[in-house]
């Protein structure tokens, strides 16, 4: 089968496209004909060698899945051949007590789909059955590969680890950017008026058309002042943070009293600074999302079904030009999901 490999780390890292043997299918696992796979943050830091745990190379990436089911695990029988399905990426085992009671995001024994093993830049992929969900009729494989994983981040975030209000202010980090993008939409369902931050005028204007009723450039060294004067110097209740260091800092100082800043990731520093006092006099909230648990990645997709959500695609890339895929995401000026079709 076709594959596009990482062999070595950089940035960018040295891709091998070519023909490698078909994944070998466990039991319980299923075999994907891979018709889409979407490009994250996360397959950047893969690429360059900079995730905290190593990589087996070579490795094929890829997490973000949406294709057709071509061959059945001798155990398999809840799903059939040809049928359409995303897969949630944060593979869990089924069994321990956080997988027992569906929240599978932390599973003691938690692999992700593409790094820890052989993901979707690729004609197929061997997954474990329990990982799959069916792909409505009204969502295509470039919809859903732009969903699975940025879409059901952002409903984790914003329906399970925290909760939106109707009418209440919520600011969404890097508006422009797949979890952003999402979580904008999300929250204006759930009737939130939102605020969102962009470092240019086109990321700024395209939160907008996602649905945000206010744009603040986060270059602006005073954004959060910005922030506060929107709300009338009453501070926002919900800030849905990714971005980490000095950004998260800076969230406290337009974050309202009784507020939650609810963060899943790092990029900008992983140690910050905060100061103890105001935020219990408050009595703010942090909380911290990882992944999605596999009803995220359902409820995304009904969303999308529904017409709820909208998914975002900037740009579509054949295999064999993943790297360029890559690149293009690595550019900063992307305007939602890359996506490589196959
Ligand atoms: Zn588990």
């Amino acid at each position: 089968m076709r594959a596009v490999q990482l062999t070595k780390h950089g940035a960018p890292g040295t891709f091998k496209v070519g023909e490698i043997d078909k994944p070998r299918l466990a039991p319980d696992e299923v075999l994907v004909q891979v018709k889409a796979c979407g490009v994250n943050r996360l397959e950047l830091w893969a690429e360059e060698g900079g995730l905290p745990v190593p990589i087996q190379l070579p490795r094929t990436l890829g997490g973000e899945i949406a294709g057709v089911i071509a061959e059945l695990g001798a155990d398999v029988d809840d799903w059939r051949r040809g049928e359409r399905v995303a897969v949630q990426s944060n593979l869990f085992c089924g069994f321990c007590e956080y997988c027992l009671k569906a929240e599978e995001s932390v599973c003691l024994n938690g692999k992700l789909l593409g790094i820890d093993r052989d993901g979707g830049f690729a004609e197929y992929v061997a997954v474990p059955a329990r990982s799959l969900v069916r792909i409505p009729a009204e969502v295509d494989f470039v919809a859903s590969a732009a969903l699975t994983l940025a879409g059901s981040t952002a409903m984790h975030m914003l329906t399970n680890r925290a909760e939106v209000r109707s009418s209440e202010w919520v600011l969404v980090m890097a508006g422009a950017s797949g979890v952003g993008t999402y979580a904008i939409q999300i929250a204006k369902q759930l009737g939130a008026q939102v605020i969102a931050t962009g470092s240019t005028e086109a990321k700024r204007n395209f939160a907008k058309t996602m649905g945000a009723d206010a744009v603040v450039d986060s270059n602006d060294a005073h954004w959060p002042s910005v922030v506060r004067e929107l709300t009338q110097k009453r501070g926002v209740d919900l800030i849905v943070e990714h971005v980490g260091g000095d950004v998260f800092e800076k969230c406290f100082q337009c974050l309202g009293r009784g507020g939650t800043i609810v963060t899943c990731g790092a990029t900008a520093g992983k140690k910050v600074e905060m100061n103890l006092w105001p935020f219990f006099v408050k009595q703010q909230r942090i909380i911290g999302s990882y992944g999605r648990n596999r009803s995220d990645v359902e409820v995304i997709m009904e969303w999308a079904a529904y017409g709820k959500v909208k998914p975002v695609v900037h740009s579509t890339f054949p295999l064999e030009r993943l790297a360029d895929g890559f690149t293009e995401l690595r550019s900063r000026k992307v305007l939602g999901k890359v996506v490589i079709t196959i």
